[in-house]
């Protein structure tokens, strides 16, 4: 088993022993009447979407001093609206969403914020991960809100194998024992922020958690990889003229499906090691390695329908043949994608996936 399947537990209560800060719109409705608290976590949350937790915070704190209530939302001129949520971006669309938030709330539901997830996502504006959060902070029920932060790390430790943050809930409401619900958020959240983000900071991580993180404990194994066959990280504008084995590391933002040849693969977004050598007489590291970087190749390779969606973000090289030794090495480490095997040597796959 996984150190982290069995110790999920045990990373969540390091977090919250460590981390000790209130998510941006749970500070924002301290002190406000019960009411006026739900209300405000509902806005403030529907304001933060692609925003920054500082801009939620002052577009919130300057909405909030004008409106207090649904009645509030739904007599405020539009213009006036806009004036006060263009920080937060997406202006035009998150006012409309509001004016017309307040005018339900008033119509339909009496001023009171629904206590209900089902009825909340019907509201303008609110997806799952606001409604989570208004059950969870306004309510205090058990539901459990997975925003990017939640979505990227649970997989990222590979507690859950999931596509997108529905799924990731979903995964979660079966297999993460209740008393964490309400908190995942709120720790995955600040930790995500600061330590383990889109690009995880592992040298400032807590020890306990490097100690039983599979993604941490894979990067080290691939840091033994380059040292044993002595490779050197270069530059794209640095690359030797000589012959020698190569591993390019590839970054897909987004999953796709890209036809490889006549066969379509899906492909995770993810980050992707490809291992390839340049060993001819008339052929050296820096010739093969620019074709690849080049917008203009024709497609050859298998790895040329993968480079026309990613960008390659790291290059190795190192002197020698070692191509299929290193990819053997791969394999023991991360999944190896099909289809990008080598005849000659019999590897399942020179390239390979790290999950972001
Ligand atoms: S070691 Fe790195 S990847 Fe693992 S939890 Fe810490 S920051 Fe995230």
């Amino acid at each position: 088993m996984d150190p982290i399947e069995s110790n999920f537990d045990g990373f969540l209560d390091i977090l919250s022993e460590k981390l000790k800060k209130d998510a941006v719109v749970d500070q924002i409705s301290k002190n406000s009447t019960f009411e006026e608290r739900a209300f405000k976590i509902l806005v403030s949350t529907s304001l933060s979407a692609r925003t920054k937790d500082e801009t939620t915070a002052k577009v919130s704190k300057n909405l909030f001093r004008v409106i207090q209530n649904p009645e509030d939302l739904l007599n405020i001129p539009i213009n006036e609206l806009e004036k006060l949520v263009y920080p937060a971006g997406f202006y035009k669309t998150k006012s409309k969403n509001l004016k017309e938030l307040g005018k339900i709330l008033v119509e339909k539901y009496n001023s009171k914020i629904p206590n209900s997830i089902d009825e909340l996502v019907k509201l303008p504006g609110v997806g799952r991960k606001t409604a989570n959060l208004v059950m969870t902070l306004a309510f205090s029920e058990d539901a459990i809100c997975v925003d990017t932060h939640v979505h990227r790390i649970t997989n990222r430790l590979n507690y859950v194998d999931t596509k997108n943050p529905n799924e990731t809930e979903m995964a979660l409401r079966k297999k993460l024992p209740k008393k964490y619900w309400k908190q995942i958020n709120n720790s995955l959240v600040i930790f995500g922020q600061d330590i383990c983000g889109f690009v995880p900071k592992c040298s400032s991580c807590f020890p306990e958690i490097k100690k039983i993180c599979p993604y941490y404990s894979s990067i080290l194994e691939i840091l033994k990889i380059y040292e044993k066959y002595n490779f050197k990280k270069v530059s794209k504008t640095k690359i030797p003229r000589e012959r020698g084995t190569y591993v390019l590391r590839i970054k897909i933002n987004n999953s796709k499906n890209i036809l490889v040849g006549k066969k379509e693969i899906q492909f995770e977004k993810g980050d992707y090691f490809y291992i390839g050598s340049a060993m001819g007489n008339s052929l050296n590291l820096y010739n093969r390695i620019n074709r690849h970087l080049s917008d203009e190749k024709k497609k050859r390779w298998h790895i040329d329908y993968l480079l026309e969606f990613g960008n390659i973000k790291e290059i190795y090289v190192t002197d020698g043949s070692f191509e299929c030794s290193v990819s053997k090495d791969f394999e023991a480490i991360l999944k190896g994608i099909f289809g990008f095997g080598c005849s000659d040597c019999k590897c399942k796959s020179h390239l390979y996936f790290l999950k972001p």
